[in-house]
């Protein structure tokens, strides 16, 4: 139960308990949020796990409420991917993602190297434009392909194979980079795993949780970063929060770190300070 918890929003289906009415409501809300610009992307630090370098950013959406305040996806997401709206959101925030990018390049040398990953929902990664909506966000941007990495789950990957595969490898042909997220919480065989043109391997935080001080968790992890060696996949470890997870991390040899620990989620603005600083570069 404690490894479901946080991504139960993914499978609950918020149409079974709200009325059409409400249901409705939900939609012309988020309709008129995009179209009067209230969505937001914040940009959270992955670092190098021996260096602490920060090597790309995740872009996580939030959405500035006028009146509810700063809502994060929890709230707004599911909602998203249940009527349909997901898609031009995620186009959004890949649009916003790669244009960020391009400009934290053209302002400092810093940023050079810097990649950025974005988050594909369900159902855009089902959506038949997903991979010209990608060439085009990339070629908007003039932003090279190997600079940006979609993150998908294994649950998406696993709902229908033969199109999923299909589509990672149209996406592979662009150029761009793939990551499976919060790895270890679905159930991907290792065979099929092999079969997929991935590149990253992102290790849900419920496996950093206790890394530290469950023997469990580094026998995991442990076979996990064998796992992308094997395979030539990079390993990414999620929500690491003290430096005794790090150093626990670092020794198993996975290759990049994200948590508190290293940076939270924050503006443009903020990762432009952070690249200015001589020890991040
Ligand atoms: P995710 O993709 O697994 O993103 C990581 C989440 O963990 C983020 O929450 C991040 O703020 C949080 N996090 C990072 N480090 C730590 C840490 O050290 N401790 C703790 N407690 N949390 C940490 P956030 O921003 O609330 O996003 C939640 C989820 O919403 C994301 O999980 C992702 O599944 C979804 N999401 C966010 N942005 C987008 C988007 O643009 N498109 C889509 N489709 N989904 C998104
Ligand atoms: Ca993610
Ligand atoms: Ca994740
Ligand atoms: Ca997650």
């Amino acid at each position: 139960a404690k490894r479901a918890g946080r991504n139960a929003y993914a499978i609950f289906d918020p149409t079974m308990t709200m009325s059409v009415l409400e249901e409705a409501q939900q939609r012309a809300d988020l309709e008129h949020a995009l179209e009067h610009d209230e969505f937001r992307v914040l940009y959270q630090p992955v670092v190098d796990m021996n260096t602490q370098r920060v090597t790309a950013v995740e872009a996580l959406v939030r959405w500035q409420h006028p009146r509810d305040g700063l809502l994060g996806p929890y709230h707004f997401i599911a909602h998203a991917e249940a009527n349909g709206l997901i898609v031009p959101l995620g186009r959004w925030v890949l649009r916003q993602a790669c244009s960020q990018l391009a400009r934290w390049r053209a302002e400092s040398p810093a940023a050079a190297g810097l990649k950025v990953n974005v988050n594909l929902s369900a159902r855009q990664f089902q959506y038949a434009g997903l991979v010209d909506d990608v060439a085009a966000a990339l070629a908007d941007a003039g932003l090279d392909p190997a600079s940006l990495t979609l993150e998908i789950t294994e649950s998406m990957l696993m709902a229908d194979i033969t199109t999923a595969k299909e589509t990672l490898h149209a996406l592979r042909r662009l150029g761009v980079r793939l990551a499976i997220d919060d790895f270890g919480t679905g159930y991907s065989s290792l065979s099929y795993l092999k079969q997929l043109p991935v590149d990253v391997i992102k290790i849900d935080k419920t496996f950093v949780d206790e890394v530290h001080i469950d023997e469990d968790d580094v026998a995991l992890v442990d076979a996990v970063a064998g796992l992308g060696q094997a395979l030539k996949m990079q390993t990414v470890a999620e929500g690491i929060e003290s430096s005794e997870q790090w150093d626990t991390l670092r020794r198993i040899g996975i290759d990049h770190g994200q948590g508190y620990l290293f940076g939270r989620p924050v503006s443009a603005g903020d990762i432009a300070d952070l690249l200015e600083q001589p020890e991040s570069v």
